[in-house]
């Protein structure tokens, strides 16, 4: 299988998923049509289904067009969500496998950024949407932090350690200020940083990375670290238990400036 990744919007990433042993393709969270069209256009390929991770308009909001273009498309999504994703023509269960020509699709639920938050895991890749991103994880919009600690750290966080996560949003630099606001002596964070800044100077997407790269500096994945704990504790997080630093991180975060890191530094 080949990932074409097609950016969206200011910074959304849709997905192209070719099988290469025929012609067909399964999209990933069609932002907008344009990209998407032209992306298929390029690659030759006929699109037979989509995968939605949620209802967010910047994940679906290229489904009228595709819909009107591609009429017998099988859409992909939660079955709640029936009412909030237009054509949805498949609702799937947690861990359901989904067979489409040669792709093997797994769904697994996540919950915490909305309540309908579906990870999907296809040939060794993960489609996480909002809920894990490159060195960082989306807001809690409908679930509780509870749920997005355990669809982290539980779901997303039992796959192997080489699953390679492709995830909704560029947001890959910022999310790494943070990291190393809450860890400032984690290397890992710092080199990936470096990284990031010189791909992104260059316009290059920073997906995928890997579950295992993730775990040396996506904050959201080590809750339980030391330095972490300590910043936790010294910033004013009451309990430091796994879900109440996860609690008190994502809080954090949302009130996150980049200018923070670095300060007394020219
Ligand atoms: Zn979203
Ligand atoms: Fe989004």
């Amino acid at each position: 299988m080949k990932v074409e990744i097609v950016p969206c919007l200011a910074d959304n990433y849709a997905y192209i998923l070719v099988d290469e042993s025929q012609p067909q393709a399964i999209i990933v969270d069609p932002s907008e049509p344009r990209p998407i069209l032209e992306a298929i256009t390029r690659l030759g390929v006929e699109p037979v289904a989509i995968l939605c991770t949620h209802h967010h308009a910047d994940h679906i909001g290229g489904l009228p067009d595709l819909l009107n273009r591609f009429p017998k498309i099988r859409v992909l999504g939660h079955p709640q969500d029936r009412s909030r994703i237009m054509g949805l023509s498949e609702g799937v269960a947690h861990q359901e496998l989904v067979q489409i020509g040669d792709m093997s699709i797994n769904a697994l639920y996540t919950p915490g950024h909305t309540l309908t938050a579906i990870t999907w895991l296809v040939d060794g890749c993960a489609f996480t949407g909002d809920t894990l991103f490159v060195a960082g994880c989306g807001k809690v919009l409908e679930g509780t932090p509870e749920q997005l600690y355990a669809s982290l750290n539980e779901v997303i966080g039992s796959l192997q350690g080489d699953t390679r996560i492709y995830c909704g949003h560029e947001y890959t630099s910022k999310n790494l200020k943070f990291a190393l606001r809450v860890e400032p002596d984690n290397k890992a964070a710092s080199i990936k940083l470096q990284d990031v800044l010189m791909l992104r100077f260059a316009d290059t997407p920073t997906v995928p990375t890997t579950l295992s790269d993730e775990r040396r500096y996506n904050v959201f994945l080590r809750c339980g670290e030391r330095a972490v704990l300590e910043t936790a504790k010294r910033e004013g997080c009451k309990g430091l238990d796994p879900v109440s630093v996860f609690t008190w991180l994502r809080i954090r975060k949302d009130h996150f400036r980049p200018s923070e890191v670095g300060r007394g530094r020219s």
